[in-house]
């Protein structure tokens, strides 16, 4: 058999699900290669979604005209927003979902998504001719043509489960390894690393005590992830596509489901002290490096040696389900020591698994071969997303899927690049940092990455990428439409506050009620607003024509005015943010991929000649960010560009 398509994408991962519907929505004829069809969007760790960064980037997928923060939003179990008490550059929502209906809603998003064919295999080559990739072919004797291919072959790449001194060839726990693509990719000049991740047990919750843990339960205010409404058919492309709305929110489930918190303990600690010499991590079995910022038990009781209790999380993996994830207990000691250890906290001590943890080492590709569009730079038409770039997390993954299929669709259509800045998205951010400086541990999302984060807000992705999502052809007219709906709300409420005059001898009274300091004199209400401790909420009940003009929002009133209020509230921090972001603009404008022999520029240091040689930076404010090159060598570019 041999079928040709525009874009072929291997692997239904969080970044392939993103990519393919992404390239599909664009118009191109797209298939999407998967291992097993009933695993697609698989959450190879803990059920959950966002978080900390992390939430914003979902947000951003769903302003774009992706579907994760959707599928997320139809099957979760609790919705939290992280960080309230800080900045609303910090707030971060996180979901934690059904696992089961989280992989069949988005099975329903993949199978009704027009221009998208599914095929069941697994790739063992990659085609390329001339340094420019041709297709793939199967391990069922398959071959596929096509112009572009995306791989998001995950943690999959020679894959190596890890549990005490017992090795299993796997890219997931009974899933088994995808053998030989990594080398058929390698050959092309792409370099190949090993990265290392893990994962805990898994638990029945009939054997746990409950009511000697601490509930954790969840909001229950109007935040979500999806911008769009849950029932309004906006998901994929115009043509009238079905997707994971048609599915019923769970039943009970308007309360959420909880999630509980215990504590290791000194015997706990003791206990799995005993197993360290079986531990692959501290024995040399593993030798690739794991994410810093999601250490194993046993990591954190050698980096910790004096805390004398680590707080654990269970949270549950589904509403029809009795099995729970153990958040803060990852591990790959030996199966026996991880379950005597768990049966020393109170909890847990009649303590049944349903399967133990383990960790895993896989293939990674040196991302600083990647262009920004995440298109190799070695083989013409071959792009790589989500893992296997050396980030770890279903978000960053997803991220990534969605520009490589946007612009492999635009490289089939002849239709330009897609490429996000780094004052415009996370995603932006990531994409640079991981071509710029390359990786050497297994890279998440933190809001500390991006240097104008109030520009990033949660609230506001859709501000940032809607309409240039719907320009594209990505997001759909009603994602857009809903976007300028709130644009103009929003608007709307600025327009009253800039207007509205507070008169201070009718408000100090009710402002001391609040222990506000009275005002000296009247000033209009967006002055009042920009006090700390004053919000819509608090003064609505004093001010009728307020009240009146935020009742007004016909949809969404909470999300409309939430957003106005950050507005007005970050004003000053966001316009300082703007006007830093023009000026690393006028650096990201000076383009300078292809003007210099770098090797020949003898004034620039050593390391920056070979860096700048390697990297090939397309403009002189990525130069700038490559770790190695000096302020004084921008200098040196800049002169030279001068000249
Ligand atoms: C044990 C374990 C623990 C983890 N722990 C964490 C954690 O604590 N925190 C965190 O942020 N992330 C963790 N992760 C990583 C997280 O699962 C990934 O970041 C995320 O799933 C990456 O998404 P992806 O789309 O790149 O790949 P994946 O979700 O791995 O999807 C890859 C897909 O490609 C398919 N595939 C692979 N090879 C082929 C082939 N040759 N042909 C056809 N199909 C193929 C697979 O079947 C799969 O569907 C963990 C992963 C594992 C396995």
């Amino acid at each position: 058999m041999k079928e040709h398509y525009d874009v072929v994408v291997v692997g239904a991962g969080h970044a392939g699900c993103e990519a393919a519907c992404a390239a599909a929505q664009m118009g191109a004829q797209t298939l999407l290669i998967t291992m097993d069809m009933n695993k697609i969007a698989q959450m190879s760790c803990n059920p959950a979604v966002g978080g900390i960064a992390k939430g914003q980037i979902v947000r951003e997928i769903d302003a774009l005209g992706g579907h994760m923060a959707q599928v997320t939003d139809a099957t979760t179990l609790q919705f939290r927003m992280l960080n309230r008490s800080k900045g609303p550059a910090m707030w971060s929502p996180r979901a934690q979902c059904d696992r089961g209906r989280f992989i069949w809603a988005w099975r329903q998003v993949v199978e009704n998504q027009p221009n998208l064919s599914i095929w069941q295999d697994q790739v063992k080559e990659l085609l390329v001719e001339d340094g420019r990739v041709t297709g793939v072919e199967t391990y069922l004797g398959v071959t596929f043509t096509a112009r572009c291919v995306i791989i998001t072959a995950g943690t999959f790449l020679n894959g190596l489960m890890h549990i005490g001194r017992t090795k299993l060839a796997g890219g997931r726990c009974a899933e088994p390894p995808s053998l030989r693509l990594s080398e058929s990719i390698a050959q092309h000049g792409i370099t190949v690393g090993r990265m290392k991740t893990g994962t805990p047990v898994r638990i029945d919750g009939r054997s746990v005590h409950f009511d000697e843990m601490t509930l954790q339960p969840g909001d229950h205010d109007f935040h979500r992830f999806s911008y769009s409404p849950p029932s309004s058919p906006m998901m994929g492309s115009s043509q009238g596509t079905r997707s994971c709305e048609n599915i019923p929110p769970h039943e009970g489930t308007e309360e959420g489901l909880p999630c509980w918190i215990t504590y290791t303990n000194p015997a706990v600690h003791e206990r799995l002290r005993q197993g360290l010499p079986d531990s692959p991590l501290f024995n040399g079995q593993i030798q690739s490096i794991g994410p810093r910022y999601c250490p194993s038990i046993e990591t954190k009781l050698v980096t910790f040696a004096d805390k004398d209790q680590h707080q654990l999380f269970l949270e549950p993996e589904g509403l029809h389900t009795q099995e729970y994830y153990l958040n803060g207990f990852s591990s790959s000691l030996p199966i026996d020591v991880q379950l005597e250890a768990l049966r020393l906290i109170p909890a847990f001590r009649d303590l049944k698994v349903y399967r133990p943890g383990y960790a895993i080492e896989y293939d990674y590709f040196d991302p600083t071969l990647l262009h920004h569009t995440l298109e190799s730079k070695k083989v013409e038409g071959l792009f790589l997303a989500g893992q296997v770039n050396g980030t770890t997390g279903y978000e960053e993954a997803a991220g990534q899927g969605l520009v490589a299929g946007v612009n492999a669709a635009l490289k089939c259509s002849g239709g330009g690049e897609f490429v996000m800045h780094r004052d415009e998205s996370y995603i932006g951010v990531l994409i640079d940092d991981l071509v710029t400086k390359g990786v050497d541990e297994p890279y998440r999302m933190f809001t500390s990455r991006a240097e104008f984060r109030i520009l990033l807000r949660q609230d506001d992705a859709d501000a940032r990428l809607t309409p240039r999502a719907y320009e594209l052809g990505l997001a759909t007219s009603a994602r857009y439409n809903h976007w300028t709906e709130k644009r103009d709300e929003i608007e709307r409420i600025l327009t009253f506050c800039k207007d509205f005059s507070v008169k201070a001898s009718l408000i100090n009274p009710y402002l001391e009620t609040l222990g506000a300091t009275p005002l000296a004199k009247g000033c209009k209400l967006i002055d009042l607003l920009s006090r700390p401790g004053l919000s819509f909420d608090n003064l609505s009940p004093a001010l009728s024509r307020l009240a009146e003009t935020l009742d007004a929002t016909p949809n969404r009133k909470e999300e409309i005015a939430e957003a106005a209020e950050i507005q007005i509230k970050y004003q000053g921090y966001i316009e300082r943010e703007r006007q830093m972001a023009e000026k690393m603009q006028r650096l990201e404008n000076l383009r300078i991929r292809g003007r210099f022999r770098y090797e020949e520029i003898l004034s620039l240091s050593t390391e920056a000649r070979q860096k700048l040689s390697h990297i090939d930076p397309e403009t002189l404010a990525q130069a700038s960010r490559i770790p190695g090159v000096s302020p004084s060598d921008v200098n040196v570019l800049l002169v030279l560009l001068g000249r």
